[in-house]
């Protein structure tokens, strides 16, 4: 069940990892997982996009087949490749449905939420924590996996991680600017898990992040990993839904299938356009952002231009300086072909919420507000008279965000088994300044408290 693989680009050997800034030296795929950031201070990147033949899938395979078959040339090589099935099998216990949607036809939505923690983060950070268990490390200290959040990704990493030996883990995330069920969730877990509630926004969080992993002498106090989206181990897998729909579709229709994707970060629909490059049968791609409109306002011609996030309906999304942007110019060197390979357009909060109330009204259909971003987009391209097969994709459970959601539709959403335990179970954040200093304080500090310095 290997895809056939062709070396596309460069010389190295398929199955090592490069940084997009090129200032650092190659390494094995599973370093650049256990490491996270590159030490340059660039994004790792697969040396080569290695090609695959769709001929060579099981089409009547598990989701959990597909991304073995898909991910197997990313590991030729690799002391992790021999365990790629166990971790796959570990990771993807949950399926990733494409349902029809009734307000349009040819419609559909890719259900990814039906995870631990109801959103799409779950297949990416189980993935991850699956591959760091079976990774040997030299130091016989915990490993401290830092993890900035706009909301779901702490969740999801958070429940990946918990009641792992060997692992503690500081979710960060932005006081205030997640929801009140997002906010409890990434307090609930405890034990090995905690969560720190930062006065500013996403950006900030994620600044912190990258200043902690790039401190040296921090990380000779502290070993230190992240398992933020830049995180290899995350986005990899995440081609893997896209892989199991568009094959299906495939085989039921012979033609590609297009997909919009809500997007704030740039990791779920990096891992779309990866899927694409490798020859999947993916057709068109959107990405569909809310009021922070760094990347529609670049794919309609202007320069890059990176700011604070505002805050908005789809706190996800909130990102002003998406961090998987290097991972884009790089895998589109020529800049023009970059600009002709996607689409990009923002949805404010106002079409969020006429998006929820309509399909609401209408169709007796619920979404969070980030698949509405979607949603909308695909409205706008049905009025249009578009009549391609759309795929809308849903990043998480309308339950998360009840309190936006619930007013607009009229009536209480059903929260899924999962996340009614979470809720129930008391929850804690400490708070802390948005200060590079205060982080290095707070890690210092919990070491010494738990008396592991
Ligand atoms: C993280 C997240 C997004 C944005 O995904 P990116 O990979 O950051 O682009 C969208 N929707 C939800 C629900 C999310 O949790």
């Amino acid at each position: 069940m290997t895809g056939t693989v062709s070396d596309t680009r460069g010389s190295l050997p398929v199955g090592c990892c490069v940084s997009t800034r090129g200032a650092s030296p190659a390494v094995p795929l599973s370093q650049a997982i256990a490491t996270g950031l590159a030490p340059d201070g660039g994004l790792y990147v697969p040396t080569t996009l290695p090609t695959v033949d769709p001929a060579t899938f099981d089409l009547r395979g598990s989701l959990a087949d597909t991304a073995c078959t898909l991910l197997a040339p990313f590991f030729a090589g690799d002391v992790l490749a021999d365990g790629l099935p166990a971790i796959c099998a570990e990771a993807f216990t949950f399926g990733a449905p494409l349902r029809p949607l009734p307000a349009h036809p040819d419609s559909w939505m890719l259900e990814l939420f039906h995870g631990p923690t109801a959103a799409f983060k779950d297949f990416g950070a189980r993935f991850l924590a699956a591959c760091l268990a079976r990774l040997p490390r030299a130091d016989a200290r915990p490993l401290t996996i830092l993890v900035a959040t706009s909301g779901d990704t702490g969740a999801a990493v958070g429940a990946a991680f918990h009641g792992r030996p060997g692992v503690e883990v500081a979710i960060l995330y932005p006081d205030g600017r997640v929801s009140p069920r997002q906010a409890h969730q990434l307090g609930c877990f405890g034990d090995n898990v905690r969560a720190l509630r930062v006065d500013g926004r996403f950006d900030d969080c994620q600044r912190l992040v990258k200043a902690a992993l790039n401190d040296t002498s921090l990380q000779a106090a502290v070993p230190m990993s992240s398992a933020n989206s830049i995180s290899l181990g995350r986005l990899l897998p995440q081609m893997s839904y896209y892989a199991h729909a568009a094959l299906g579709w495939w085989r039921a229709h012979g033609t590609a299938l297009n997909f919009i994707v809500p997007t704030g970060n740039l990791g779920n629909a990096m891992a779309c356009l990866w899927a694409r490059g490798m020859g999947l049968p993916i057709g068109t791609v959107r990405l569909a952002c809310n009021a922070n409109a760094t990347l529609a306002e670049y794919f309609a011609g202007a320069d890059y231009r990176p700011r604070p996030a505002l805050r908005t309906l789809a706190n996800a999304m909130d990102v002003g300086a998406p961090s998987n942007f290097e991972r884009l110019r790089w895998t589109f060197p020529d800049e023009s072909a970059l600009r002709r390979a996607l689409y990009a357009e923002t949805v404010d909060d106002a079409a969020i919420r006429a998006t929820l109330e309509q399909h609401g009204r209408m169709h007796g259909e619920v979404f969070c507000p980030h698949t509405a971003t979607a949603m909308c987009v695909l409205d706008r391209l049905r009025a249009q008279g578009d009549q391609a097969p759309w795929v809308v994709v849903a990043t998480a459970h309308a339950a998360k965000f009840a309190s936006v959601v619930e007013p607009l539709i009229g009536h209480p959403v059903a929260v899924p088994e999962v996340l009614a335990d979470m809720l129930a179970r008391p929850s804690h954040a400490d708070p802390l300044a948005a200060s590079e200093g205060a982080l290095r304080k707070w890690l210092l500090g919990t070491r010494a408290a738990v008396g592991l310095h």
